[in-house]
C-alpha cells in the first residue's frame, strides 16, 4: 500500500476507534504521514494565532491527559500501521515521516507534557528502529522556554534524535500582536529561540500571508524585519521552513487574512537563501 492509500485506510481507522488524542494526518511539512499527538483536544491555547486552523480554539487551561488512553491509542495506531504494512516490502519507518506534538494548542502549555514525552520515548524503544516512525517532533510556539522542566524535556527529545519546529511570524512586536495575538516582545521570543537551540536540534517554521492593513495590503512577517531578527541565529538553527495558508483559518471572521502568491512565498526563500539561510518551501 502506498503511503497516501495507508493515510486514507488509517484515517478510516481512526474514525472508527474515537481516538481523543492521536490523529493522523497528511503534513506538507513533513512531507507524508504524520501522527499527531494532541494534548489540548479541549481547544485551548495560551496564542490566538489569525490564522490558526483548530475550530473553536478558545484561551484557557490545558485538560489532564488521561495518559493511559494516549498511550493505548498510539499503540493501537502503531499496531494498526504494523499489521497493514506487513505484507508490502516498505517498513512503518518509510511510510510515517514522524510522531508530532502538535495538536489544537500548544503541547509545552501541558504540565504533563514532560511525562507524556518520556512515555513515548519508552515507546519507541520498545519497537525495532525499522518498525517505528522515522522523526520525533515538537511543533511549538516556544513561549514556555524559560521553564527548566521544559528545557530538561528538549533536553531528552535531543538525546531521542528529536527535533523542535519553532514557531517564528513576526519582524516586530507588532506583528506579534497582530499575527500571534500576544504582548510577547519579539526580542524575548527570539531569546526562548535561542534557547532552543542550545537544546535541541531546532528548525524556524514561519507561516506567510497577506492582511489588511488600514486599506493596504501588507505581507506577513515584514522581511527586513524578520530578517534582522534571525541573522544573529543563523549558524544555530538548522533551517527554516516557510509556508502559505493552505486552509482557511477557523480566526480570521472577518477575512482578513489571504493566501500569498507562490511568487512571494519564493521572494522570502530566495533572500533568506541568498544571506546563507538553509530553507525549506511550503506553497
Ligand atoms: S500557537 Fe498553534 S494552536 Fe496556538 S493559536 Fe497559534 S497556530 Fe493555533
Amino acid at each position: 500500500m502506498e503511503p497516501s492509500a495507508l493515510f486514507n485506510a488509517l484515517t478510516s481507522y481512526a474514525s472508527t476507534r474515537h481516538w481523543q488524542y492521536i490523529y493522523p494526518v497528511w503534513s506538507r511539512r513533513a512531507q507524508g504521514l504524520s501522527i499527531g499527538i494532541n494534548l489540548h483536544p479541549n481547544h485551548c491555547c495560551n496564542w490566538h494565532c489569525v490564522y490558526c486552523q483548530v475550530p473553536g480554539l478558545q484561551r484557557g487551561p490545558s485538560p489532564t491527559i488521561d495518559t493511559h488512553r494516549l498511550q493505548q491509542e498510539l499503540t493501537d495506531c502503531l499496531n494498526w500501521l504494523t499489521l497493514h504494512i506487513h505484507h508490502t516490502t516498505l517498513t512503518l519507518r518509510d511510510c510515517v515521516q514522524d510522531i508530532a506534538f502538535a495538536g489544537d494548542g500548544e503541547p509545552t502549555t501541558s504540565p504533563q507534557f514532560a511525562e507524556i514525552l518520556d512515555m513515548v520515548a519508552h515507546l519507541m524503544q520498545q519497537r525495532k528502529p525499522h518498525d517505528r516512525p522515522a522523526n520525533l517532533r515538537l511543533i511549538t510556539n516556544g513561549s514556555q522556554l524559560q521553564h527548566a522542566h521544559i528545557q530538561h524535556a528538549l533536553k531528552r527529545l535531543h538525546e531521542m534524535g528529536g527535533e523542535v519546529w519553532f514557531k517564528l511570524d513576526a519582524g516586530n512586536d507588532g506583528e506579534m500582536l497582530a499575527v500571534n495575538d500576544t504582548h510577547l516582545p519579539l526580542a524575548l521570543h527570539l531569546q526562548r529561540l535561542q534557547t532552543c537551540c542550545t537544546l535541541c536540534t531546532t528548525w524556524v517554521q514561519t507561516a506567510i500571508f497577506s492582511r489588511s492593513l488600514h486599506g493596504e495590503t501588507v505581507t506577513t512577517p515584514t522581511l527586513p524585519g524578520y530578517m534582522e531578527a534571525l541573522l544573529p541565529l543563523k549558524q544555530r538553527i538548522s533551517g527554516i521552513l516557510l509556508y502559505g495558508i493552505a486552509r482557511p483559518s477557523q480566526q480570521d471572521l472577518r477575512g482578513c487574512i489571504q493566501a500569498t502568491s507562490e511568487k512571494i512565498l519564493e521572494k522570502y526563500a530566495s533572500t533568506l537563501r541568498t544571506q546563507g539561510f538553509r530553507v525549506r518551501m511550503f506553497v
